[in-house]
């Protein structure tokens, strides 16, 4: 018997957004320890999405990327987001208006250094992936500032 209110049982599956054949598919939550994730990530990829930690603007490797294709998590491979709504924000870091589907993401308070952000993580992993303002173009006027070290790309 699984009482309200307790935590969700272990391996209960999450809805996430498949961008390629766009459908959603139930999936199961990826959780690692950071051992597994330190073997499978580089140095780099490690500090910015397990520890949240924040690449120098300009020094990504998806800043100026304009190909066509989809930005995946580099831990689990979750789709993100999708390069028609990549937009050179001027800021360095790659940024976008929209994520492939609000089910793919999940945004969290972050009031770390003082600073009033609204975080944004892998819906599936957990991994930082960077943080979301309301500068962004219309007309969703939001811009999901994204680290590179937590995206993996595609072209399509
Ligand atoms: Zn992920």
């Amino acid at each position: 018997m699984i009482l309200p209110g307790l935590e969700k049982p272990k391996g209960s599956r999450i809805p996430i957004l498949n961008a390629r054949t766009n459908t959603v598919e139930d999936v199961d939550p990826v959780t690692k320890t950071d051992d597994e994730w330190r073997a499978q990530l580089t140095p780099e990829q490690f500090d910015v999405a397990r520890k949240k930690g924040t690449e120098y603007a300009f020094s990504g490797k998806y800043h100026a990327t304009k190909e066509p294709g989809i930005y995946r998590c580099v831990c689990c491979g979750t789709d993100l987001f999708d390069a028609v709504t990549k937009f050179d924000s001027g800021t360095g870091w790659p940024s976008f208006s929209a994520p492939v589907s609000g089910l793919n993401i999940e945004l969290v308070p972050d009031r770390s250094g003082g600073l009033s952000r609204t975080e944004v993580l892998c819906a599936r992993c957990g991994a930082h992936l960077g943080h979301v303002f309301d500068d962004g173009p219309l007309p969703t006027g939001k811009r999901y500032c994204m680290n590179s070290a937590s995206l993996v790309f595609e072209n399509s």
